[in-house]
């Protein structure tokens, strides 16, 4: 006998056969099914063969009783909810990590009805004949943007690259030295230029390009130009860069296609809501470019989605790329898609229906009116732990519209009490405690930590009885932890 096995032989492990057989698990395998269950046991016995072979400290009898605990909390794991709802308090409206665009009513009931069976997705009732999906979306955007032709796809990175692989496979793109941005760590205009194929030509220099940059850049090689709208940052100073007017001549003149990339795309002007001014599709278009591509789940307010828009030529060649078939919408998001671009008909409605809006456009009063309301109730859940004060804050759009903080708002700023004498670490441990209990909530709050406070932006929280429900949890969790 090894003394390997010599050390297994002294500790007793349960056989699986055994576990199964015990009146606990066999309750728990009918709930669950028998083979995640077989898996799981087998995977807690190996683990703890390979803790005793390792001489890892590890009690000398494994009871069925720990054996049990231990499958639990991992088919607890396995079982748990994928994305779950979240509070978003970050002061962030369109928050990519929380998943950007909040949905109306209207877009979810028609999400619900299509995901129940089959639909007429690609499938014309009129004459019994196959239709095309994107056609449940072509005549709205066209009739809100003034285009004459347009599709859709998964988002606006896989629009960019499709537009890109189209027109300049294997050929030259022209852009501005300070448009190649980056759009939250995976979108790098470079990068996507090299993925799709094509030749990247960058023209001027960071912070001024003209008009005659691009013509002489332009040789027999160069297929597209592009223009990015650059508003996750701000290039001040002494700066000048081509208007779309401008770019669109020069391009006309050599026969060049040129595509504008305008990332979160506002179907409205919002600044008749009195919210920052963002080029609306429709304004670009007018300014004669051939093609505009912009996200659905940013200020458009839809599922996520990516849609190409412009001249019915270019559209046509776009369309027939094979590789639009790699990145197509699904009926789901199809379904959500019409009805938010049918709330667009109606302005008035849209500024109530569409969360997205609507949360952009909470007055500051009504912010501070809720934060009022909440704050005993806030402040008496965390005595003895944390200080609360009410602050006066700004929130900003996200997703790439205008960078800079720009909505007045309301919210707390919630400090650790400052317990006489504490180091420094301490306190920052405690509050990146206070946080964590936040997170940890069956309907996880999301704040903002700054300037060692943690911020909690009410602009977001429509209903406040999801954050003050919580507020007992919270308490008993942070007093059982200290
Ligand atoms: C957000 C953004 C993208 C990427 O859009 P997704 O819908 O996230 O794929 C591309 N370009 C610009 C300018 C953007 O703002």
């Amino acid at each position: 006998m090894t003394t390997e096995s010599a050390k297994l032989k002294t500790i007793l492990i349960p056989s699986i056969d055994r576990a199964l057989r015990s009146r606990r698990i066999s309750e728990i395998s009918k709930v669950y099914g028998r083979s995640i269950v077989t898996d799981i046991l087998r995977e807690i016995m190996e683990g703890l063969r390979t803790q005793i072979l390792l001489g890892e400290p590890i009690v000398r009898n494994i009871t069925l009783d720990a054996i049990t605990l231990e499958l639990s909390t991992r088919l607890q794991t396995v079982f748990s909810l994928g994305p779950k709802p979240v509070l978003n308090l970050t002061g962030t409206v369109l928050h990519t990590s929380l998943g950007r665009a909040s949905l109306p009513s209207e877009a979810i009931d028609a999400m619900i009805s299509v995901a129940n069976g089959a639909s007429n997705l690609e499938y014309t009732l009129a004459t019994g004949k196959r239709g095309h999906r994107d056609d449940h979306l072509v005549d709205l955007i066209c009739r809100l943007t003034g285009a004459e032709a347009a599709c859709a796809v998964n988002n606006n990175a896989a629009a960019v690259m499709l537009v890109l692989n189209t027109f300049a496979c294997n050929k030259e793109v022209l852009i501005s030295r300070g448009e190649l941005v980056e759009i939250g760590g995976s979108f790098r205009m470079p990068d996507i230029m090299s993925v799709a194929g094509t030749l990247l030509r960058e023209v001027g220099t960071t912070n001024r390009t003209h008009l005659q940059d691009f013509e002489n850049a332009f040789n027999e090689n160069t297929a597209l130009v592009m223009k990015v709208h650059t508003s996750n940052y701000q290039v001040n100073g002494f700066t000048k860069s081509v208007s779309e007017k401008m770019l669109t001549k020069f391009a006309d003149s050599f026969g060049l296609p040129i595509v504008v990339d305008l990332g979160s795309g506002a179907l409205s002007d919002l600044s008749i809501h009195h919210l920052p001014k963002e080029p609306t599709v429709r304004e670009i278009l007018q300014s004669g470019v051939g093609i505009v591509t912009f996200s659905g789940d940013k200020l458009l307010g839809g599922p996520q989605a990516g849609f190409i828009v412009g001249r019915k030529d270019l559209i046509a060649k776009i369309n027939v790329n094979p590789m639009k078939r790699a990145m197509r919408l699904d009926k789901i998001r199809i379904a959500g898609l019409r009805a938010v671009l049918q709330l667009y008909l109606n302005p008035e409605k849209l500024k109530v229906r569409l969360p997205t809006l609507r949360m952009l456009m909470r007055p500051h009063k009504e912010i501070a009116r809720m934060v009022k309301e909440i704050q005993k109730e806030m402040t008496d859940a965390l005595v003895g732990i944390a200080s609360v004060k009410i602050l006066n804050c700004h929130s900003q759009i996200g997703s790439g519209a205008l960078p800079v903080d720009l909505l007045p708002s309301a919210g707390f700023s919630l400090t650790p009490e400052n317990k006489r004498g504490i180091r420094k670490d301490l306190k920052s441990r405690a509050l990146i405690d206070l946080a964590a209990s936040f997170r940890s909530l069956p309907t996880p709050i999301i704040g903002k930590l700054s300037n060692g406070a943690l911020i909690l932006d009410l602009r977001c929280l429509e209903n406040p009885s999801s954050l003050t429900s919580q507020l007992p949890e919270l308490r008993h969790r942070l007093l059982n932890e200290t």
